[in-house]
C-alpha cells in the first residue's frame, strides 16, 4: 500500500506533541516531521478549573491548532484508527496510511462516559458537571451560582485520571464561593474520593487535610462511584475495603446519606462535580503498543527513557504513556527534553543503551484552595518533593495563585508550546 513516510511522526498535536515536535526542530530544523491530529482547536486544560469557578474566560484557554503547530512541520488533520507497528505503520479513519521511522504517541487520555451508569445521560443537566470537558466547564459555575441548600458533592471515578488534584480544586473553590455568597451554611460540602488519603505526598497532605477540618468540608475515602441516577439526584458508591472501613458504611441523616442493599452507599445532591472514567483511547488500548493486560491501555514505555519497552523506534508522553507519575502538563515540561535528547541519540547512530537521559517523574498539581491562593505541590516518582522555588511550598500562597492564574498559560503559550525546554 502507498503510504508517505515522515522521519519522525507524532500522534497528537496536544500538549506532548507539540511540545515534543516543537523541540526536535529547535535541536535539528532538518528534521521531518509529522503531526496527526483531528481537532482544530488546541486546549490549555489547567485553566479549566478556573472557568469552572468563574474566574477565567473559557476563549482564553483555546486556540486554532494551526497556529501552535511548530514551523516546518507537516500537520495531517485526520484522526488516527490503528498504529501497525510491525510495518512502521499507521491507518487514519478516513483509510490514509503514513509510515515512520520513528513515532510519537501524544495522544492523550479518553474520557469514558459509558463507564458509569446515569453519567452520559446526566451530564450538563441536573446539576451534574465536570471541569475535565471544555463542554462543561462552564456550566461548573452555573451550578455551584444556582445552588442554595444541600448537598454540593465533589467526586471522582475510582480509575487514573489526569491532573488528580483536579477533583479538590474545585471543591475548596466551591466552598470559598459559598462563604462568598453567604450561603455556605445552608451547604454541605461533600468530597467523596476512592483513594485512601487525601494527598500522596506526606507534606501536602498534612496542608489539605487542615484545609478539609477547618473549612468544615465532609470528606469521605474508599469510595467507588458505581452509578448516577440524574433524575433522583443520586450518586450510589461501593466502599473499597470496606471490612477495614466500616465508618464509611454508615448512614448520615443531616446530609440525607443511606446505604442501600447494606452494601451501597448513596449520596443525594444538588450539585455533583465529577472526574469522569479515563483510560487510554481506545485504539492505542486495542495495539499492540499497550501495556499487556491492562484495563487501562497506556503506551507502554520504559518509564526512564520513555523509549517503548518493545518496539524501539517508537516513544511516548504525557497522559497515555505509562509512565507512573502524576499525569500532568507539567510532567509534560520535563519529559519532552527526555524524549528528544534520547530519540535524537538513536537517530544519529548513538547508543541509547549507555547515553541516554532520564526522567524522574517529576509532576506539580497546582492545588487552588481559594480564590488567591494557592498551593505548589511537585514531586518525583518516589513522592519525594521537587519545589521550583527556594520557599516553604507547602504554604497557600498569594503568589503561587498569580502563577496559575497568568503566569503559567503565558508559559505554556509563548515558551512551552515553541520548544523552550526550561
Ligand atoms: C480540569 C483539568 C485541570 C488540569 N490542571 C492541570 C494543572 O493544573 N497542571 C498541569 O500540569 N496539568 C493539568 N491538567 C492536565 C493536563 O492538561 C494534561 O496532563 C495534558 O494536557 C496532557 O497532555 P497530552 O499531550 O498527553 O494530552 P492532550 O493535551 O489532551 O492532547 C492529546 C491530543 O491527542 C489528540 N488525539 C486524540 N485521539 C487521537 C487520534 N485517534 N488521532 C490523532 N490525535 C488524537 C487529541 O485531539 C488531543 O489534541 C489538567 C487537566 C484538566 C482536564
Amino acid at each position: 500500500m502507498e503510504a508517505h513516510k515522515f522521519q519522525i511522526l507524532v500522534l497528537g498535536g496536544g500538549t506532548g506533541g507539540v511540545i515534543a515536535a516543537a523541540q526536535l526542530k529547535r535541536k535539528d530544523p532538518s528534521l521531518d516531521i509529522g503531526i496527526i491530529e483531528p481537532n482544530e482547536k488546541h486546549y490549555y486544560q489547567p485553566a479549566w478549573t478556573l472557568v469552572g469557578a468563574g474566574t477565567f474566560d473559557l476563549e482564553k484557554t483555546i486556540r486554532n491548532e494551526k497556529d501552535v503547530i511548530p514551523k516546518g512541520v507537516k500537520w495531517i488533520k485526520g484522526r488516527v484508527a490503528e498504529v501497525i507497528p510491525a510495518d512502521n505503520m499507521v491507518k487514519l479513519e478516513d483509510g490514509r496510511f503514513f509510515s515512520y521511522e520513528e513515532l510519537i504517541v501524544a495522544v492523550g487520555i479518553q474520557i469514558n462516559y459509558d463507564a458509569i451508569p446515569g453519567l452520559k445521560e446526566g451530564i450538563g443537566n441536573n446539576g451534574i458537571t465536570t471541569n475535565y470537558d471544555p463542554a462543561y466547564a462552564e456550566y461548573t459555575f452555573e451550578c455551584l451560582k444556582k445552588i442554595k441548600k444541600g448537598n454540593a458533592l465533589f467526586t471522582q471515578a475510582p480509575t487514573p485520571i489526569k491532573c488528580g488534584g483536579a477533583p479538590q480544586k474545585i471543591t475548596y473553590l466551591g466552598d470559598h464561593y459559598f462563604r462568598k455568597k453567604g450561603k455556605r451554611d445552608e451547604i454541605n460540602v461533600i468530597l467523596a474520593l476512592p483513594g485512601t488519603k487525601i494527598f500522596g505526598v506526606p507534606k501536602f497532605e498534612k496542608l489539605l487535610d487542615n484545609v478539609v477540618r477547618t473549612r468544615d468540608i465532609h470528606a469521605r475515602f474508599f469510595h467507588e462511584l458505581v452509578e448516577i441516577r440524574p433524575d433522583k439526584k443520586e450518586a450510589v458508591y461501593v466502599i473499597g475495603q470496606a471490612n477495614t472501613n466500616p465508618d464509611y458504611l454508615k448512614e448520615d441523616a443531616n446530609m440525607n446519606i443511606r446505604i442501600e442493599d447494606s452494601f451501597k452507599v448513596v449520596i443525594p445532591f444538588e450539585i455533583m462535580h465529577l472526574a469522569p472514567p479515563q483510560s487510554a483511547p481506545d485504539f492505542i488500548k486495542n495495539s499492540p503498543l499497550a501495556v499487556h493486560d491492562s484495563p487501562w491501555g497506556w503506551v507502554d514505555v520504559d518509564q526512564y527513557t520513555l523509549q517503548h519497552s518493545r518496539f524501539k523506534n517508537v516513544w511516548s508522553l504525557g497522559d497515555v504513556a505509562s509512565t507512573p507519575n502524576a499525569k500532568t502538563g507539567a510532567s509534560i515540561r520535563k519529559q519532552a527534553p527526555v524524549l528528544v535528547k534520547n530519540l535524537l541519540t538513536k537517530i544519529n547512530g548513538g547508543d541509547i543503551q549507555r547515553d541516554y537521559a532520564t526522567y524522574n517523574g517529576y509532576a506539580s498539581c497546582p492545588i487552588v484552595t481559594r480564590y488567591g491562593r494557592m498551593v505548589l505541590a511537585e514531586f518525583d516518582y518516589h513522592n519525594n518533593p521537587t519545589p521550583s522555588f527556594p520557599i516553604n511550598m507547602a504554604k497557600e500562597r498569594y503568589s503561587m495563585w498569580v502563577l496559575k492564574k497568568y503566569g503559567l498559560p503565558w508559559l505554556y503559550w509563548n515558551k512551552m508550546l515553541k520548544g523552550d525546554d526550561f
